[in-house]
């Protein structure tokens, strides 16, 4: 196994590690410890270049710090990218081997599930380390944290669509939704019980026809939810959505998901606000995942408690930020970034 840093100028610490003997390879980034140890997911996908792997890692484990503050957690920002395609190159091996580089980092880091991943391949890392979280058994062990995820959408679709539509109820409400995975899936469902009709894409054709089964929704191609007419567009499956190409074609008039960075760039926030589509930012709608993998990190006992609290605290958050964009007339990705670099900058006063 060769572990070896990586420099890079916003980042408190990043690895590059490769272990032939496995064909693990990739790499972890450890954006800020200002807060606690670092603590995001490890992602697993068939990255073109390495180049990707790293810079998705660098965007990611940036967005993993700005979530930690928002949902007021005691924990800094990383993320890990393995490079490969995890329905063929996954192997326990692979995973243990993973585990041996978090355990290197000694604590720095703290893993857990993301897109890729299962509580069995957690189990696999946890056979190495002792820093990973998102397993299904043990003391603290908090599982799959993608209904947890998914609640706190739900939470901030029905707080955007009081503010874009006046009203929290989404019966005859239309949602888009893009990714049908973990996350989507429990999404829909909570979408569906609310009474909101459902538009639905998925690249994985099995997903598409369960999900329009289960919840009678209308399904439509990949790159046509770009278009569909719908009330709010719920991205879930990957980032870098909401750009410049695909903004000029919504025909949303709000914009709430769980997908990591959505927006392509700062200018894409912008260029919503000037379409007159609310964006519920992206690392406020989505903290419920980290609250769930935070009760094993930080080893609460009163769980379901302290969960629903911390998913109450980060829905008044988000309408805060919602209020504060509508009373300056702003983005609501700008009020967020600024409450982050506030919070960051009084722990560390
Ligand atoms: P997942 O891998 O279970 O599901 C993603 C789904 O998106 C898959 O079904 C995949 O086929 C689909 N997909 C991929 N590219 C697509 C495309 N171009 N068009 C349409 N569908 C596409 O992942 P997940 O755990 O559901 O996570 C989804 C998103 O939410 C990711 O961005 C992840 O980082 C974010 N997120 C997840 C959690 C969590 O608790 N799992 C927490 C916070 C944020």
């Amino acid at each position: 196994m060769k572990v070896t840093e990586v420099d890079t100028p916003e980042h408190e610490e990043v690895v590059r590690f490769e272990d032939p003997a496995t064909g693990l390879k990739g790499f972890i980034a450890i954006h800020s410890t200002r807060l606690g140890p670092a603590a995001g997911g490890v992602r697993m996908r068939p990255y073109g270049h390495e180049v990707e792997a790293l810079n998705d890692a660098l965007r990611l484990s940036r967005g993993m710090t700005c979530k930690n503050a928002a949902a007021d957690l005691p924990l800094g920002g990383g993320k890990a990218v393995i490079i490969g395609d995890p329905s063929m190159d996954k192997t326990p091996e692979l995973m243990q081997a993973f585990g041996r580089v978090v355990q290197s980092l000694e604590g720095r880091y703290w893993t857990a599930e993301d897109m890729g991943m299962t509580p069995a391949d957690m189990a696999q890392i946890g056979t190495e380390t002792r820093f990973v979280a998102g397993l299904a058994d043990g003391a603290f062990a908090s599982g799959d944290p993608s209904p947890v995820t998914a609640r706190g959408i739900f939470n901030a679709i029905r707080t955007t669509a009081r503010h874009r539509f006046g009203s929290r109820d989404l019966r005859g409400k239309t949602v888009s939704v893009q990714g049908l995975g973990n996350v989507g899936h429990h999404l829909c469902r909570f979408l569906h019980q609310a009474g909101a009709e459902l538009i639905i894409t998925d690249i994985d054709a099995a997903q598409v026809t369960r999900v329009a089964q289960e919840f009678s929704a209308t399904l439509v191609a990949p790159d046509a939810i770009y278009e569909a007419q719908a009330d709010i567009f719920a991205p879930c499956a990957i980032g870098a959505i909401l750009n410049e190409a695909s903004i000029p074609l919504f025909k949303v008039g709000a914009v709430a998901g769980g997908a990591n960075n959505q927006l392509a760039t700062e200018a894409d926030g912008q260029r919503l606000h000037e379409r007159g589509i609310l964006y519920a930012p992206d690392f406020v709608a989505n903290g419920g995942g980290i609250v769930n993998v935070a009760t094993e990190i930080l080893q609460i006992a009163d769980r379901e408690d302290w969960v629903a609290a911390r998913l109450e605290a980060l829905d008044r958050t988000m309408d805060r930020i919602l209020s504060t964009a509508a009373r300056l007339s702003v983005c609501p990705n700008d009020v967020a970034e600024r409450i982050v670099h506030d919070i960051l900058h009084q722990k560390a006063a």
